[in-house]
């Protein structure tokens, strides 16, 4: 089939691309480039033998939309495309809703147009908001804290509300929990502008010497070290799990929502001392206040998926760090 990625050449995007085309599929990526590098798609096709064909091209761009899902006989969507920075969403939250949610719109009315049902779009845990128990599974109510989350959180609804007003429609929102890692050759990965706002890319740049050390934000929580606890997942774990998704909406219709997490939870110290260990590299860090806004643990019941998907997360936090330290190492060796 042919498979549209909004936000193709973002991380979990391009990751994804591979393990469609590995799996017979061909992929188109459509981006803006806002947060990604058009290098990325030379770099796919080291990986994938060629490379994808790339439309560079905004989401609120709905003319753009029909005609690239017209011209490539497109016959499912997998939307990435977005901003997610929550601290930013915070600042900027009308760019948020214009970028996520119209973006999101624009793309939902192009599919219609041109009679494109089946759509994977990229959740979040966000959307549980302040956790109530542990582990979340996707009964869990919703409710967001920041204008990033209620972006996702009105797309999902309104993605709920085309599948009930018409059972032509195949929709999976996959909730991801806290992606890390990398491909193994190293060709692609994560590479955040600026100052890293996530744990693991800011780890990686204290211990490949681009940071002096890390921050680690509170260690008086409520956890068995004090430090946040996290569910994170290996990114081609995360990739297979929108494969799983696409096959599970060519026998079904209607609104599904998975979680896609690993259903272990892993504290920042944690984390450190795994990614010292591979790299043989030390991460020094100070604690400092709580970041607002952060909640002590979140971690994923993924037995929905495991159920419903047949998917399973089964990358261990070693290879998670491994993946991320030699994609890291080749970033640094790279001129961008
Ligand atoms: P990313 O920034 O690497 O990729 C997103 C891509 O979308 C980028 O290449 C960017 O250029 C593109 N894009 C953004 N706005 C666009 C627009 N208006 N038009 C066209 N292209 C646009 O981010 P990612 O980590 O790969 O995340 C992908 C999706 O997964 C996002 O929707 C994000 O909210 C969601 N998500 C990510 C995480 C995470 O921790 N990485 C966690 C949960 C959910
Ligand atoms: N964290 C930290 N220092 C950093 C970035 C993150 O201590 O520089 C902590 C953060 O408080 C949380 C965990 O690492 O407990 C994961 O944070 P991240 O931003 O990667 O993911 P999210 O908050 O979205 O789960």
């Amino acid at each position: 089939m042919n498979i549209l990625l909004t936000g193709g050449t973002g991380y979990i995007g391009s990751h994804t691309a591979v393990v469609l085309a590995e799996a017979g599929h061909r992929v188109v990526l459509y981006d803006n480039l806002c947060n990604s590098d058009v290098g990325v798609v030379q770099r796919l096709g080291q990986i994938m033998g060629s490379p994808p064909a790339l439309v560079q091209g905004d989401m609120r761009d709905g003319a753009l939309l029909a005609q690239t899902l017209r011209v490539h006989a497109v016959g499912a969507v997998i939307h990435f495309a977005g901003l997610k920075a929550v601290g930013e969403s915070l600042v900027q939250p009308l760019a948020y809703y214009d970028n996520n949610v119209v973006g999101t719109l624009r793309l939902l009315q192009a599919m219609q147009e041109t009679g494109v049902r089946t759509l994977v779009f990229s959740s979040s845990a966000t959307v549980y908001g302040e956790p109530r128990y542990l582990p979340i599974d996707e009964a869990h109510p919703t409710g967001a804290t920041n204008p990033y989350g209620r972006s996702k959180l009105h797309i999902e609804q309104m993605l709920a509300d085309l599948a009930a007003s018409d059972g032509g429609w195949k929709i999976a929102c996959l909730r991801y929990f806290n992606p890390v890692g990398a491909h193994e050759s190293g060709l692609i990965g994560e590479d955040p502008r600026g100052v890293p706002n996530n744990l693991m890319p800011y780890v990686a740049q204290v211990a490949i010497g681009r940071r002096q050390r890390l921050s680690v934000f509170g260690d008086d929580y409520p956890t068995p070290d004090g430090t946040g606890v996290r569910d994170y997942i290996h990114v081609m774990d995360l990739a297979l799990g929108h494969l799983a998704a696409l096959d599970y909406l060519g026998a079904l219709s209607g609104w599904h929502a998975f979680n896609l997490g690993t259903g272990q939870g892993h504290s920042v110290l944690e984390m450190v001392r795994a990614f010292e260990a591979v790299s043989g590299r030390p991460v020094p860090y100070q604690v400092v206040s709580r970041r607002p806004g952060d909640v002590a643990s979140c971690y994923a019941s993924a037995d929905k998926a495991h159920q419903l998907l047949g998917w399973q997360a089964r990358r261990s936090l070693t290879e998670m760090c491994l993946s991320s330290w030699r994609w890291q190492q080749n970033c640094e060796n790279t001129p961008s």
